[in-house]
């Protein structure tokens, strides 16, 4: 064996056994260890969810699932989930490395959960509210159909019972296996926020947590009478790399995050995780007894999906029907 020859046998060796020290980790971490996506610190899951979801090492804002999330916000026992059965389709029966009808399936698999919301009712220290949270995990939280049509519902339930309005998100943006029909749920979301805002006269706060980007920030994240964010949470509309390419300037560090775009005049507060329910219960019983209130029964609300009274869009199905 010549010493290249070896010197390549060796290297590709190392590769082999990389690999596989690599996926032991990776099972490993799944279990009970995870990485803080921010300084790398190992963290023991147990203790990082006691910590809802806050990395000891540098206080960065990991994600959270949409369950823990509510479990945090809502009063125990009081949770009442809204359109549980509606499902995705795939209008476009698209296709790329892997079709969408079985990506859907993995992630409906992997997070137990039907689509990248979950929304519903529940009480917050006691006040009756309307929480739509976001699922990053489910498809990177984008927003198809039923995402749309779940906020768009809620929103609306919201404005027919007068309830305060709190959506949390966390979204790579519009959902592209669904092309228009995803696109077309930023605008059927702003429309119902606008009925709910111009008629109910109850208070919407939006909760931006890390990556709030894309379609979901060119619609209802933007729209909150507040505007919450996470701690360096990462909020933009286009990545940073095409700005930097369209703009051909150099963008500063701290750009998209939280902290610079609350300094920009963006966002209204910056929560800790810790004090987020706090903070919502004050925010909401301050706007409770607003003197511009009205009694939500006596208006008349126009609504922007038929869905609430006639069949569902086409692009969403109940699961009886599948
Ligand atoms: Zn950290």
């Amino acid at each position: 064996m010549t010493i290249l020859a070896w010197i390549e046998d060796r290297r590709r060796l190392k590769l082999v056994n990389a690999a596989k020290h690599k996926d032991s980790n990776n099972n490993q971490s799944r279990g009970l260890w995870t990485r803080c996506d921010r300084c790398g610190v190992t963290l023991y899951v147990k203790h990082l969810k006691e910590n809802q979801g806050v990395c000891f090492g540098c206080g960065y804002h990991l994600q959270m699932s949409s369950q823990e999330r509510i479990e945090h916000l809502i009063d125990y026992d009081s949770w009442r989930p809204l359109d549980e059965t509606l499902s995705p389709c795939d209008p476009l029966t698209f296709q790329d490395q892997k079709s969408y009808v079985e990506r859907l399936k993995d992630a409906q698999q992997e997070t137990g959960l039907r689509d990248a919301v979950q929304t519903g009712t529940g009480l917050l220290d006691g006040i009756p509210v309307a929480l739509g949270v976001m699922d990053f995990r489910f498809m990177g939280g984008s927003m198809g159909s039923v995402v749309g049509e779940r906020i768009t519902r809620l929103i609306e339930y919201a404005t027919q019972e007068g309830l305060a309005l709190v959506l949390v998100c966390a979204s790579g943006g519009a959902r592209m296996q669904e092309g228009i029909f995803s696109l077309m749920q930023m605008a059927k979301a702003s429309a119902a926020l606008q009925v709910y805002q111009s008629c109910a006269k109850m208070v919407y706060i939006s909760v931006l947590t890390s990556p709030t980007t894309g379609g979901v920030t060119a619609s209802f994240a933007m729209l909150g009478d507040l505007i919450f964010a996470e701690p360096k949470a990462l909020i933009g509309f286009a990545g940073r790399r095409v700005i930097e390419q369209t703009l051909q300037e150099q963008l500063p560090d701290d750009f998209q995050t939280a902290e610079y775009l609350l300094h920009h005049g963006l966002l209204d507060l910056i929560v800790p995780r810790y004090f987020l329910k706090q903070a919502l219960s004050e925010t909401i019983t301050l706007y409770k007894d607003a003197p511009f209130k009205k009694k939500r029964k006596d208006i008349n609300v126009p609504l922007v999906s038929p869905s609430l009274h006639q069949s569902a869009h086409p692009t969403v199905k109940k699961v009886e029907e599948i």
